[in-house]
């Protein structure tokens, strides 16, 4: 039987729903969520999503706020803006969309945002906290993977989840929420010897490689759940994961198809870690 599909699409319209729902309350009490957006440069792709960021804010209710630098901007100039913005409470969720230009120091500027303004959860102290198990920003994507299982019912305690992947944004902070929900980790990445041998053991296969269907059928355990974090451009240029997808859902028991999977959860927790954010403000009057 073909596995079930996970519809990201249709979950991230549920927590739309919910978010914006509180945004209006929150406004009822005089206070906006606002997301400030800092784009330096003219790469398409972050433009992209910097317009997405900014489209969804809107349709919650959430003040949006975006910086634009060319791409000579001087490291002192952006640190001083977001010094700027740290202070300002109109905006209750900063990010700085990655990748920045390399004259730039990229960890100086995610560490000069306060961590309570943190949404994307890149900064070292969200980091730590997320570690150990403390209230935290969750970097989106992973948090996002955590509430497509959550609301398709799928149970973590005890299960075996293979990462594969372990980059900072995606890969290691996946599997760290996995571990804080009881599940057995094992990260693979590049250097791992005979990857077919681990992810046929996992009970959750995640993929975040960056490569268009690398994940095959032999790579995946009959009834296995499969989310498929990637976003890549077949040879024809068409949108794919990192998940050969038809032949997987031969073999797994539940997918995340690409797009319409996780890519949707990705922009829904930023706006729910913004709300989050100015919540807190609330509590503190
Ligand atoms: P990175 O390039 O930073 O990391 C890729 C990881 O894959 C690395 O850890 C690397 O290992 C590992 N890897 C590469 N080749 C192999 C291999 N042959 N076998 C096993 N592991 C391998 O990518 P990201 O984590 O930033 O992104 C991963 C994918 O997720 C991309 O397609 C990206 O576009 C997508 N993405 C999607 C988002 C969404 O909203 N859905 C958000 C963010 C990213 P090593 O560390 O050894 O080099």
């Amino acid at each position: 039987m073909p596995a079930q599909i996970i519809d990201g699409k249709a979950i991230a319209s549920k927590k739309r729903m919910e978010i914006a729902n509180e945004v209006q309350k929150l406004k009822e009490s005089g206070i906006t969520p606002g997301l400030a957006v800092i784009l330096v440069g003219d790469n398409h792709a972050s433009r992209t999503y910097v317009s997405s960021k900014q489209k969804s804010c809107n349709e919650l209710g959430m003040y949006s706020l975006l910086i634009e630098y060319p791409e000579h901007v001087t490291e002192e100039e952006l640190l001083s803006k977001i010094d700027e913005l740290n202070n300002d409470d109109r905006i209750h969720g900063i990010l700085v969309q990655l990748p920045i230009p390399k004259h730039i120091d990229e960890i100086k500027v995610i560490e000069s945002i306060s961590p309570e303004k943190d949404v994307d959860g890149f900064h070292p102290i969200n980091i730590g906290r997320m570690m150990t198990g403390q209230d935290a920003f969750l970097p989106c994507t992973p948090y996002g993977v955590m509430v497509l299982l959550e609301e398709t019912g799928i149970n973590i305690t005890g299960k075996h989840v293979v990462v594969v992947g372990r980059s900072n944004i995606v890969g290691k902070p996946s599997g760290q929420l996995f571990l804080n929900k009881n599940a057995t980790v094992t990260y693979c990445h590049s250097k791992t010897k005979d990857l077919v041998s681990h992810t046929k053991q996992a009970d959750i296969l995640v993929a975040a490689v960056g490569k268009a269907n690398f994940i095959k059928a032999e790579h995946v355990k009959e009834g296995a759940v499969v989310i498929d974090v990637g976003i890549n451009r077949n040879e024809a240029g068409k949108l794919c994961g990192d998940v050969a997808f038809e032949e997987v859902s031969q073999v797994a028991g539940y997918i995340t198809p690409v797009p319409k999977g996780v890519g949707p959860m990705t922009i829904t927790m930023l706006m729910y870690n913004t709300l989050k954010s100015a919540k807190k403000v609330l509590n503190s009057k």
